[in-house]
């Protein structure tokens, strides 16, 4: 980590076999959401995080189980590193997270969608040099997660017709979507950083999963990510703030595309549409 990371002094690293309790302790201290899951379905399972505390004191949090014997060759050096090229964009100023936080111009559908593609920016840099070794599993699983996706849509969309449509039911399909889509997009920086590193072109995605829930945008979304500098380069400011905001705008049309949309209303207050209705309900 020392090797990745400016200032190793300010950063406290744990190695813990109580990994979600842990991350929570430090959420309540810090700025990082209590509903924490170490499970993402699937997507795998987190074995690290970084969490920024009071000050510009950072936390590194691994689950010790990546130390076990019986993992994959490379696994836990991988683990380390890719945490610490979290903490390195950190203390160079190259996070985008908050970016939006605190800008009272956007509203909250505008933020969300740019949180998610900052959140893709910086994954896809931290792959880069990490994939060149060794291939994120994430370009593997993408078929089938984008799969997941589409079944998960449907079911979605089915309970939400067969309900009343009262508030808690338009939470539930919207959350839902949300949860699916974010998943995506983040999955989408892992693939671009092995399509860069390796110089291979897309996992083979079934036609008719292709059509429903990646299609053009996705493909342009990862075409994106791919023209991100990687983690071991400095970077300008600027210009990440520029991917992030390409990126973001890709989004909203991505999400209509398969047929929902998150769009600003006045006074802080976002709507979400569903566009399409019988595409996946037929
Ligand atoms: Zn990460």
């Amino acid at each position: 980590m020392k090797e990745i990371v400016p200032e190793m002094s300010k950063v406290r690293l744990v190695v813990t076999s109580e990994f979600e309790e842990t991350v929570r302790e430090y959420a309540k201290a810090g700025d990082d959401a209590p509903a924490y899951e170490q499970d993402r379905g699937e997507f795998g399972v987190a074995m690290g995080k970084v969490m920024r505390l009071s000050g510009d004191e950072i936390a590194v949090i691994i689950d010790s189980s990546v130390l076990l014997a019986g993992q994959e060759h490379g696994v836990p050096e991988q683990t380390f590193k890719h945490e610490a090229y979290h903490v390195a964009l950190h203390q160079r100023g190259e996070s985008l997270y908050d970016e939006r936080d605190d800008d009272d111009e956007a509203g909250l559908a505008e933020r969300q969608y740019f949180g998610m593609a900052a959140i893709a920016c910086e994954e896809s840099r931290v792959e880069m040099p990490l994939c060149r070794e060794r291939p994120s599993p994430v370009y593997g699983w993408f078929p089938s997660l984008l799969e997941s996706v589409e079944s998960d849509v449907c079911r979605l969309s089915r309970e939400y017709q067969d309900s009343d449509d009262g508030p808690d039911d338009v939470i539930a399909i919207s959350r839902g979507f949300s949860k699916r889509f974010h998943s995506m997009v983040t999955a989408c920086g892992y693939v671009a950083a092995v399509m860069e590193a390796r110089e291979c072109g897309l996992p083979d995605i079934d036609p008719r999963i292709d059509r429903r829930v990646f299609g053009e945008y996705g493909a342009e979304v990862i075409d994106r990510l791919r023209q991100l500098p990687p983690a071991d380069q400095v970077a300008d400011r600027a210009d990440l703030e520029t991917a992030a905001e390409d990126i973001s705008e890709l989004l909203m049309p991505w999400g209509s595309d398969i047929g929902f949309r998150w769009e600003d209303l006045l006074g802080d207050q976002s709507a979400f549409r569903v566009l399409k209705p019988a595409k996946w309900v037929l």
